[in-house]
């Protein structure tokens, strides 16, 4: 069996000089490691009964509808500030050199649902704790936040402490 690695992308100096971007999209192109990596992504959860899949701009997209689709439940995407065009609810958090939003429909998230937050890379853990605050807010109970790649070297998981944090492939 070919391994998902082979398939994740190193690409050095993007998006800026000294970064070495995680790139999916030979994942994407290919069907079966797709579905190889969707199935990976569904075993990392024992509890199953969830309502909505929260899935982060944008790369949590891709694997965020199939898990929705997977799972039988809804899709709510979690945005960048003016891209999503109802009421929205923002959360600010820090970045290592200022600051950035996340916002999500007022109405993507009903007091009580189960929640799986998703997203590409769990990198510092900022973008993942932002998006836990939101769904929370909402009243919303963070059920896990599953990754297909953790940078583990960046700590991420020190963030999300209390949330039941897993990934697919650890570097
Ligand atoms: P964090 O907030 O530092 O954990 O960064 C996580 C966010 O940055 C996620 O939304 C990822 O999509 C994005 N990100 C960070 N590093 C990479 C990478 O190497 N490849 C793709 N996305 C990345």
């Amino acid at each position: 069996m070919q391994e998902l690695q082979e398939f994740i992308r190193e690409v050095k100096d993007f998006p800026k000089p000294g970064v070495v971007f995680k790139d999916i999209t030979p994942l994407l192109v290919n069907h079966s490691m797709r579905e190889q990596a969707l199935q990976s992504l569904i075993s990392l959860m024992p509890d199953r009964q969830i309502d909505v899949v929260v899935g982060v701009e944008s790369r949590g997209f891709f694997f965020g509808t199939l898990l929705a689709a997977a799972l039988k439940c809804s899709f709510v995407p979690v945005r960048k500030p003016g891209k999503l065009p109802f009421q929205t609810l923002t959360q600010v958090y820090d970045l290592e050199y200022g600051q950035d939003s996340l916002q999500i429909h007022t109405d993507g998230i009903k007091k009580g649902d189960k929640v799986l937050i998703h997203d590409d890379v769990l990198a510092t853990g900022g973008t993942a704790k932002a998006v836990c605050n939101l769904v929370e807010a909402l009243g919303g109970e963070v059920v896990q936040c599953n990754f297909l790649m953790e940078l583990a070297f960046l700590n991420g998981r020190d963030k999300l402490k209390g949330f039941n944090t897993k990934a697919v492939v650890t570097y």
